[in-house]
C-alpha cells in the first residue's frame, strides 16, 4: 500500500499558525511548568486522536506494536512487564497511555500545591514520557493514516504531530534516534516537499 501524504500534511503546514514559535518560553515562565503543560496537552490529544481510530487497531490487525516492518516496540514497565514483551498495539497503546496518566497524576513528578519543587529526575521521566508519547503517532501514522484520511481527520493530527515534534526537538526531549520512523514527515516539514509514505 502506497500513499501520498503531500496534500494531507499541506493541510495544515499553511494553517497560519507558526508552531515553531508557539513552543518557545514565554518570558518569566518556569521551564518545567512549560514541559508539564505541555505532556498533559499532548496526553490528551493524543489520547483522543487514537480513540478516533482504535476500534480499527485490533489484536487482528495489529498483533505488534510495530511502525511499518522496521520498527517494533516492546513493553516494559518493571511491575507487570519486568522484561521488554511484544504485545498486540491496542494492548501496548492502552498500557502506554494508563502509565503516563499514572505518572500524570504522581503528585511527587507534577506537584499541583504552590512551593513544591519538582523532582531532580523530572526531565528524565518527562523525556520517557514523550518518547513514548511519540510511539503512538509513529504507529497511527504508519498503519491507520488512511482511516485518518477517510474521516477528515488528518489535518488535525498533522497539526498536532508538527506541534508535539517542534516541541520536543527545541527542547531535545526524545533522542533522535526515536524520531527517525517518522523521519520522513520531517522532511515534509520542513521543506514542504511531496514525500510518499510507504507502508507494510
Ligand atoms: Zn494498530
Amino acid at each position: 500500500m502506497k500513499f501520498n501524504l503531500h496534500k494531507q500534511a499541506n493541510a495544515s503546514l499553511n494553517s497560519g499558525i507558526d508552531l515553531k514559535e508557539v513552543v518557545k518560553l514565554p518570558a518569566g515562565e518556569d521551564m518545567n511548568d512549560w514541559i508539564a503543560v505541555h505532556v498533559v496537552d499532548f496526553f490528551n490529544r493524543i489520547n483522543l486522536l487514537y480513540g478516533t481510530i482504535c476500534e480499527f487497531c485490533t489484536e487482528e490487525t495489529c498483533p505488534t506494536m510495530s511502525g511499518g516492518p522496521k520498527y517494533e516496540y516492546h513493553w516494559c514497565d518493571g511491575q507487570n512487564y519486568k522484561k521488554p514483551t511484544a504485545l498486540p498495539a491496542p494492548k501496548y497503546i492502552t498500557l502506554l497511555m494508563e502509565w503516563v496518566e499514572a505518572q500524570i497524576n504522581d503528585e511527587n513528578i507534577f506537584p499541583v500545591k504552590v512551593g513544591v519543587p519538582f523532582p531532580k529526575n523530572y526531565q528524565q521521566v518527562t523525556k520517557k514520557i514523550l518518547t513514548r508519547l511519540f510511539r503512538v503517532f509513529v504507529h497511527v501514522y504508519i498503519h491507520h493514516f488512511d482511516k485518518l484520511i477517510s474521516i477528515g481527520a488528518e489535518a488535525h493530527v498533522n497539526t498536532c504531530y508538527k506541534h508535539f515534534y517542534y516541541f520536543v526537538t527545541e527542547y531535545n526531549l526524545v533522542d533522535k534516534k526515536e524520531l527517525e520512523p517518522l523521519v520522513r514527515l520531517y522532511v515534509i516539514h520542513q521543506q514542504s516537499c511531496i514525500v510518499s509514505l510507504y507502508v507494510h
